[in-house]
């Protein structure tokens, strides 16, 4: 079965912990050259405002991908972990 990336989010359902289970420290944000976590991110989780140059991270509807720690060359998260036990992201497939 193939699924549009679009539809993902009929696909699952969340838990969401109050504790965000990434952190981000968005001022590292604003230096950051390519900014990859925004185009990289399947659940749209980064939002970047150019005209303000402020980046708005939710963790909400995160995917646990791990995409977004991989392609942050600065390192810029002072949390990144799967949310706890009970927590985050359930895939349903059929
Ligand atoms: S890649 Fe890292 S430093 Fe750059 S905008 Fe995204 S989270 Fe911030
Ligand atoms: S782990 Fe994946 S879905 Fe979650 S914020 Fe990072 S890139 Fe987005």
């Amino acid at each position: 079965m193939k699924i549009n990336l679009d539809e993902i989010f009929d696909y699952t359902s969340f838990s969401v912990d109050r504790e965000a289970h990434i952190v981000l420290e968005s001022d590292q944000c604003t230096s950051c050259d390519q900014r990859a976590c925004v185009v990289c991110c399947p659940a749209r989780c980064y939002s970047w405002d150019e005209e303000a140059r402020k980046m708005t991270f939710v963790h909400d509807g995160c995917l646990e991908c791990g995409t977004c720690y991989v392609v942050c060359r600065k390192e810029a998260f002072s949390r990144w972990r799967y949310p706890r036990g009970g927590f985050g992201v359930s895939f349903r497939m059929t």
